[in-house]
C-alpha cells in the first residue's frame, strides 16, 4: 500500500509527459526521412532540421508549391548529374529561339525551354532596368553538341580534367534547356556587375546557381559563377532559404521527399 503514491506519480507523470510531446506529423516526418538523402552530418541534418521547425509555415508552403510545380513539369527540377544522364535522343519540346527577343546574346541561335525564357525576359529587363545588361553565352545543348564539347576537353585537357569542368554527354542540365551560362564563361565573370547583380537577385526570378563555389565534392564540380538553371520561384527560394543555396541539395530532398510520401 506504501507504493501506491510513488506508481500513482509515475502514473501521472507518464501521462504528462504524453500530453506534452507534439505528435509528429506526416509531412514532418517524410521531411526527416527526406533529409537523410542528402548525405549531410547528423549536425548538419540538425541544424537543417531545426531551421525547418522554427518556421514550418514557410517552409511547407514553399515545399507545397515546389511540389506542385515538379508535378506540372516533370523536368524543372529532375536531377541531373554525373549520376543521373538524360537519356540520348531526349530534346525539350517547347524550346524558344532567343534571337529578336530583346535579349542580349552572344551569337545567334541560342535556344531556352518556354519557362525559362519566359522568365529570362523579365529578369533581362529587370537588370537593364538597374543599368545592366546580361548577356547569353550558351543555353540549350543537344546530347550530340554536349558529345563534341565534351570529347574537346578531353582532348585538350584528359579525361579527368574535362569531367571536372564539363559534363558527359547526357549529363549535361543545358540538355533541359533550362540551363543558361552567362558573360565570359570564365571565373573572371563573378567580379563583373552583372554577376554580383544575379548573386542577388537570380533567386526573386527562379534562377539558381547550379555549381557553388566549395561546392564540388558535392555537385561533382569546379565552381562556375555563370551557369544558373531555371527552377521556379517556389524552388529557388525554398533552396536560398533552407538549403544554403545549393541546388544539388535541393534537387536530392525533392526526390527523396516524394519517396517518402505514404501511398504515392
Ligand atoms: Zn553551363
Amino acid at each position: 500500500m506504501k507504493k501506491a503514491p510513488v506508481v500513482l506519480f509515475f502514473a501521472l507523470a507518464l501521462v504528462v509527459d504524453t500530453d506534452c510531446v507534439p505528435k509528429q506529423s506526416p509531412k514532418m516526418v517524410q521531411v526527416e526521412a527526406a533529409a537523410t538523402a542528402l548525405g549531410l552530418s547528423q549536425v548538419e541534418s540538425g541544424a537543417f532540421l531545426a531551421r525547418v521547425r522554427q518556421g514550418t509555415g514557410r517552409f511547407f508552403e514553399l515545399l507545397d508549391a515546389a511540389m506542385a510545380d515538379r508535378t506540372t513539369d516533370a523536368k524543372l527540377l529532375a536531377r541531373v548529374d554525373k549520376s543521373k544522364s538524360l537519356p540520348r535522343d531526349y530534346e525539350p519540346s517547347d524550346l524558344v529561339q532567343l534571337d529578336g527577343k530583346s535579349l542580349s546574346v552572344s551569337r545567334p541561335g541560342h535556344r531556352l525551354r518556354k519557362p525559362a525564357f519566359e522568365a529570362l525576359v523579365v529578369m533581362s529587363a529587370a537588370a537593364k532596368a538597374d543599368g545592366l545588361s546580361l548577356t547569353i553565352s550558351s543555353a540549350y545543348r543537344s546530347y550530340s553538341y554536349q558529345e563534341s564539347l565534351f570529347t574537346r576537353n578531353v582532348a585538350e585537357m584528359g579525361e579527368k580534367e574535362a569531367s571536372r569542368v564539363s559534363a558527359r554527354p547526357g549529363s549535361s542540365q543545358h540538355q533541359l534547356g533550362t540551363a543558361i551560362d552567362f558573360g565570359s564563361i570564365t571565373d573572371a565573370f563573378a567580379l563583373t556587375p552583372a554577376s554580383k547583380w544575379l548573386v542577388a537577385n537570380a533567386r526573386r526570378f527562379g534562377f539558381s546557381l547550379s555549381y557553388p563555389k566549395g561546392m564540388e565534392s558535392v555537385t561533382g564540380y569546379v565552381w562556375e559563377s555563370w551557369h544558373y538553371r531555371y527552377i521556379g520561384k517556389a524552388a529557388a527560394s525554398l533552396q536560398a532559404e533552407y538549403f544554403d543555396g545549393v541546388q544539388h541539395y535541393l534537387i536530392l530532398f525533392l526526390d527523396a521527399y516524394r519517396l517518402a510520401q505514404p501511398n504515392r
